[in-house]
């Protein structure tokens, strides 16, 4: 399409270049133009008009790549341009000889009507055509191969919108398989080595080297995002990469963030880049908590972009059976009576599992489960290595079991459910998938986690790094049933109503697409309260 407008433009251009200079072709007469050469310089309306109107024509057609576009704004000049024939008509009667040509003018203000009024008649009725309640096509931009909580929500919004789709992903991975088996295209742009090295702490001279393949995926979101309504990054690098790209393709950008900016998550540089990457290139911000929307605003974020959207869970309508639960059990090497208690995510220094096994001293009868593996960088398998070593101490009654895809039946079978980050959390699903469960759950006192659970009612909550308060907390849902279940069932409740996955699926694409000018359809254009002010 872009081709043949370009080729009709092209065409358009020569040949009203030759019909303007060669007006007859052997005996017949091609134009309306006069015939002499002096008469062509007394038309200098008409060579500025032309060329004015050429070159107008042809640079709207490149700013905004689309004929359509262009044409409009041909037609809104040719209006501008004819009143102002008619002005300068009207200014000449004024030279002494010179009389207005009433035809002319009349021809004119005809001419000006009809460029303006319709090149406004299209206008409107592209933007109709655009608000129609067709879904907006999204390119979503991911970092990672890997199943972290952000891609977990990230699969859950694309499956839901699976026709209108399509995930960039800078890493082949689980994350790559697991979207396609629920029907969503994928495409992978590796970035290069010096580029992937570059994590949320990376300084100036990382970045510096990592320059040259950051440019060529840039240039490859550019291609791609051309065929989308909207860019939609889902991690901090892939808005640093795709926020600009999203600008080059003249495409609208959503950013879903899921991290606090912070010290202790990302260098200071970093943070710089993140705030000025979301400020400049974001239509809207969406963020996973309130706290993490005020370290956004806090960092020097836009508060004018932000809306908060929670992470959204699928309500299972079974859940594990007893004997699946005994053998998972048996398999980790848990005694079946043993009063056990699960942690599960990545294993990093700042989701404090040591702290856990810290507090596992005091607990002498508890066993722990860490479900989780250390996925993303170098200090996290570092982590993990010293994990097993403090786990030694303990006599064997840590068990851990790796990175599982299906998680429901970890949680089915503790009896008690920790998150215990050092650092505020942005969001933190465990806790939730601990509530759905039905199990009473202990979180640390800060971030979005602090949002989530409201202490004593629906679970408890202990100051960050706190191995003492940690022990305390475990001890007394082991020692008082009656109140882990009491908890756990208001839990399980508050969880129910307030996460479930279409509600928080139905807000996303609300902010999809009032980013990309469509209208909602009628039934799904109900306003969510947002969970996080419940
Ligand atoms: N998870 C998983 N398999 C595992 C461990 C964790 O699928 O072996 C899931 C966990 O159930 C949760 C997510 O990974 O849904 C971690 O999300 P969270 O917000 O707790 O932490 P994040 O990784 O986003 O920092």
């Amino acid at each position: 399409m872009k081709r043949f407008a370009r080729i009709l433009l092209l065409v358009l251009l020569v040949g009203g270049l030759w019909l303007a200079l060669k007006p007859t072709l052997g005996k017949h007469r091609f134009t309306f133009l006069p015939f002499r050469w002096s008469e062509y310089i007394d038309l200098m309306d008409f060579w500025l008009n032309f060329g004015a109107f050429g070159i107008l024509g042809a640079t709207a057609w490149l700013a905004f790549g689309s004929f359509a576009k262009a044409f409009r704004l041909i037609l809104l000049m040719t209006g501008f341009i004819t009143l102002l024939n008619v002005i300068l008509e009207l200014a000449q009667s004024s030279i002494p000889g010179r009389a207005v040509d009433i035809a002319d003018v009349w021809a004119g203000l005809l001419g000006c009507v009809l460029g303006i009024f319709s090149s406004m008649a299209l206008q409107l009725w592209s933007i109709r055509k655009k608000a129609d309640v067709t879904a907006p096509q999204v390119l979503f931009l991911d970092q990672t191969g890997r199943l972290g909580g952000a891609e977990l929500m990230l699969l859950d919004i694309a499956a839901a919108r699976a026709a209108d789709s399509e995930v960039l992903l800078f890493q082949d991975g689980e994350f790559r398989t697991a979207l396609e088996n629920v029907g969503v295209k994928t495409r992978v742009c590796t970035l290069g080595e010096e580029a992937s090295v570059v994590d949320k702490q990376a300084g100036l001279k990382r970045i510096l080297r990592s320059i040259p393949s950051i440019l060529e995926l840039m240039l490859q979101i550019v291609q791609a995002a051309r065929s989308f309504d909207l860019v939609y990054a889902n991690t901090a690098k892939s808005l640093v990469i795709g926020g600009p790209a999203a600008r080059l393709a003249g495409r609208p950008l959503v950013f879903h963030l899921h991290d606090i900016i912070a010290d202790g998550h990302f260098s200071t540089l970093n943070q710089q880049a993140l705030v000025l990457c979301a400020n400049f290139c974001a239509s809207s911000v969406i963020a996973n908590s309130e706290a993490t929307k005020e370290a956004f605003i806090a960092c020097g974020g836009r508060a004018e972009l932000c809306t908060v959207v929670p992470n959204g869970f699928h309500i299972p309508a079974q859940r594990t059976s007893a004997e699946t639960m005994k053998s998972l059990r048996a398999s980790l090497g848990i005694p079946s009576a043993a009063w056990t208690v699960l942690m599960a995510g990545r294993l990093a220094h700042w989701k404090g599992q040591h702290v856990l096994l810290e507090a596992l001293k005091s607990v002498p009868a508890a066993h722990a489960v860490l479900l989780g593996d250390a996925l993303f960088t170098d200090e996290d398998r570092q982590y993990a290595r010293q994990l097993h070593a403090q786990a030694e101490e303990l006599g064997g009654r840590v068990h851990f079991a790796g990175f599982q895809k299906e998680t429901m039946p970890y949680f089915d079978m503790a009896d008690a459910v920790v998150h215990a980050s050092v650092y505020p959390e942005p969001f933190g699903r465990v806790i939730v998938e601990g509530m759905l469960a039905g199990k009473p759950v202990i979180a640390s006192r800060a971030g979005g986690a602090a949002e989530i659970i409201q202490h004593e009612h629906t679970g408890l909550l202990v100051s960050p790094g706190n191995a003492t308060e940690l022990a305390d907390a475990l001890l007394r849902l082991q020692n008082n049933s009656a109140f882990a279940s009491s908890i756990a069932h208001q839990a399980q409740q508050t969880a129910q109503d307030v996460y479930a996955i279409s509600a928080v699926q139905e807000k996303i694409e609300s902010v999809i697409r009032q980013v990309s000018g469509r209208h909602q359809p009628e039934s799904t254009s109900s306003i969510i309260p947002s969970p996080c002010a419940a």
